[in-house]
């Protein structure tokens, strides 16, 4: 369910069906042109639609003028409290005004502003938080908070309406997840207007990203929102915009550059799988194909589900395997298992996705990896489990281990989906 209008920030449509957007925000004083413009670059690199600035101040406002020619993304000024620098702003070039039409002084200034803004055919976001709700609601947030935001929210578009002014996004922002999701929910399906999603001072990079994953990505995968911000205590702003990319790229909305997959790790782990992790994730950050790569910890499984890899690496004792598309490339030391992926993966790059396969290599490699799955052919890894259970749950049998003709346990009861019942997101399993 997107939004049924589409607005314009700079270049980049917002709703209306668009790809949903990510944009962020610098953390740099506005003023400080230099540092600002170096924290903007570094979030476009990172992926970011859009960026906004604080502009609190008139010096701010004589930065952004700046910015706003040399940015290569549009930019949005976030006004607050006053309405001479919203005006300003938009004389400055701004590719959009975000103001919460509460706090800027009386439907006049709200007013003056909207006309401003059509002339120039600059477009808004408006929006509402869960702490600075208007007056009249107070007592309505205290009963049904989520009521009371969406009371308010609505309550500005129709102002903005009533100016004649429709050129915008929406925002409804709360720190509390399951308020944000159900306040979003109801707005989306009371509104035409595109959607701008965040879960306000979420935290940490750690617990904020988890909390922005569950909030956002409950709406996303809804349907609902045309364009995120994560936020993050962190001075790194591009740090916001990677995590908006995992989310999206988890709900496959989006594509950019690589994606990693990695096993859990277990007990029969066969290299430090942390760091080599680590040292891959890193690596696969220069580039831009949506190139997919496995690391598997041991080989006791074959290729197994990393068989739909672009590439991929698994290893036993001293050695290591390389593979691609499913088939082993070349069987190589493990000490160079990770250099050897990125010659592999470079030399893909540089011819158009192609891979070539020696076919002595790939044969020597496929005889390892049949040896290595042979020795280790009873073992119960977390992979033949869920395969064993996924099977089992198809025939409807009880999950026995191979060999020991015991049952494991019992097949799980019959699960069914009740779309219609539905506390948090019109989704919950019942029992049947
Ligand atoms: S058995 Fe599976 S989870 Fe364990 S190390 Fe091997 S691939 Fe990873």
């Amino acid at each position: 369910m997107a939004s049924k209008r589409q607005i314009f920030v700079g270049g980049v449509p917002i709703g209306g069906g668009a790809p949903v957007v990510v944009q962020t925000m610098t953390k740099t004083e506005t003023a400080n042109l230099e540092a600002t413009m170096e924290q903007i670059e570094k979030v476009a690199e990172a992926g970011a639609d859009l960026v906004r600035v604080a502009v609190p101040r008139d010096k701010d406002i004589e930065a952004l003028k700046t910015i706003v020619k040399r940015s290569p993304i549009p930019v949005i000024a976030d006004i607050h409290f006053n309405h001479t620098l919203a005006l300003k702003a938009i004389d400055a070039g701004a590719h959009c005004i975000r103001l919460n039409p509460g706090n800027i002084g009386g439907r006049d200034k709200v007013a003056e502003v909207a006309a401003r803004a059509t002339n120039a055919g600059t477009p808004m976001r408006i929006g509402v938080n869960s702490g600075s709700l208007p007056k009249h609601l107070h007592e309505l947030e205290r009963e049904a908070p989520v009521e009371a935001l969406v009371t308010a929210a609505v309550e500005f578009v129709e102002l903005m309406e009533s100016l004649d002014f429709e050129n915008f996004k929406v925002s409804i922002k709360s720190t509390n997840v399951p308020n944000t999701i159900a306040a979003n929910r109801l707005l989306a399906g009371r509104i035409p207007y595109p959607l701008h999603l965040g879960i306000t001072e979420a935290g940490t990079k750690w617990s904020g990203s988890l909390k922005s994953a569950v909030g956002l990505g409950t709406l996303l995968a809804d349907g609902v929102g045309d364009t995120i911000r994560i936020s993050l205590s962190t001075f790194h702003a591009e740090e916001e915009v990677k995590v908006a990319w995992e989310i999206l790229k988890a709900l496959q909305l989006r594509e950019r550059g690589p994606v990693l997959i990695a096993c859990p790790t277990c007990g029969r782990l066969q290299f430090d799988m942390d760091t080599v992790v680590a040292e891959i994730e890193q690596r696969l950050e220069a580039y831009v194909d949506p190139i997919e790569v496995a690391v598997l910890g041991c080989a006791v499984n074959g290729i197994g589900e990393a068989s739909h890899a672009d590439f991929g690496i698994t290893g036993a004792k001293n050695e290591g395997l390389i593979f691609a598309h499913g088939k082993p490339l070349r069987k190589v030391p493990q000490e160079t298992l990770v250099d050897a992926l990125f010659e592999e993966i470079d030399k893909s790059v540089g011819s158009e996705g192609r891979v070539e396969f020696d076919e002595g290599q790939s044969a020597e490699g496929a005889k390892w990896l049949q040896r290595i799955e042979e020795e280790n052919a009873g073992d119960l890894t977390p992979e033949r489990i869920a395969q064993l259970e996924a099977a089992a749950a198809q025939e409807g049998d009880d999950i026995t281990a191979p060999g020991d003709g015991e049952a494991t346990g019992p097949a799980p009861d019959k699960v069914e989906l009740d779309e219609r019942a539905s506390p948090t997101s019109g989704r919950r399993f019942t029992r049947a």
